[in-house]
């Protein structure tokens, strides 16, 4: 952990690798007369290309501390640095566009629309920019390939399983060429092999350069990560390194497979 003049001399020599910053940050929910302190002093620092998974008891901070960081929330107090922009200094329409070129979430239900196509469903996204359509199906069928599913593309949600379901969420979260992936739980709704499935996709990911931080309760999954933040009571209690991570293409052939 950074201490005080650590924290003075980087804020004028930012690291530029750094793609996450955070602060001393602090999170109140006011809800009527009473204060959830949901986050207590939280100072972390993330370089590009990093894979880090985020363990923690239910109602630690894990969430709070992701919306924040994705942009769908502010701090109370302290300051997240997104690559080097002070995210707390700006209103709700400076970080929605933030939050849409530079994020990319992936959530625990996959959300996908039911009446839409996979390839359909991964552009979306790119909807909201000014992106040509030629170029924004180049992108999503170029996402979808990352994920392994170039040939489900015509395929609707209902017609495929739930580990594909959240392959198409992934590449949906990508098509946008976003700086971070940020996945809340995203494989707790999946059984132990699909998990791993999506954690291979992760690895794949993280291989080419992207920088991912994932929640997880679950311990092997969080150890396909390259390092592990614990939360405890809304405080950053363990940040370390994963030694001998697996790769999960190796766990796979050791699983048994289900038949589709
Ligand atoms: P986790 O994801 O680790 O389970 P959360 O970040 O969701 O934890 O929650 C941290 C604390 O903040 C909990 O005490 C929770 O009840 C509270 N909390 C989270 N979101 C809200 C909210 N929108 N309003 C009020 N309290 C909240
Ligand atoms: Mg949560």
């Amino acid at each position: 952990m950074p201490g005080a003049k650590q924290t003075e001399l980087s804020t004028i020599v930012l690291n530029e690798n750094a793609v996450i910053r955070v602060e001393d940050v602090h999170k109140y929910y006011e809800l009527g007369e009473t204060r959830v302190h949901a986050l207590r002093g939280v100072s972390v620092e993330i370089q590009r290309g990093e894979f880090v998974a985020i363990m923690g008891a239910s109602g630690s901070g894990k969430s709070t501390f992701m919306n924040m960081l994705g942009c769908l929330d502010r701090p109370s107090s302290g300051r997240y640095l997104l690559e080097g922009i002070d995210v707390s200094e700006h209103d709700k329409r400076a970080l929605a566009k933030i939050r849409n070129q530079k994020i990319g979430f992936v959530f625990q239900g996959f959300n996908l629309l039911a009446r839409t196509t996979a390839l359909e469903n991964t552009e979306l996204p790119t909807l909201y920019t000014k992106i040509e359509k030629a170029e924004r199906q180049k992108r999503a069928v170029e996402a979808l390939t990352l994920v392994g599913l170039a040939d489900r593309m015509e395929h609707f949600p209902s017609q495929m399983s739930g580990g594909q379901q959240q392959r198409v969420a992934v590449a949906r979260a990508l098509v946008n060429r976003p700086s971070i992936l940020l996945a809340d739980e995203p494989t707790g709704n999946l059984d132990s092999r699909t998990s791993v499935e999506i954690m291979e996709v992760f690895q794949n990911l993280n291989d080419k350069g992207l920088t991912i931080v994932l929640v997880t309760h679950e311990h092997d999954v969080a150890q396909f990560a390259r390092r592990v933040l614990v939360f405890r009571d809304g405080k950053i209690r363990k940040d370390d390194a994963v030694l001998n991570r697996p790769r999960a293409a190796d766990v796979l052939q050791t699983l048994p497979t289900l038949e589709d």
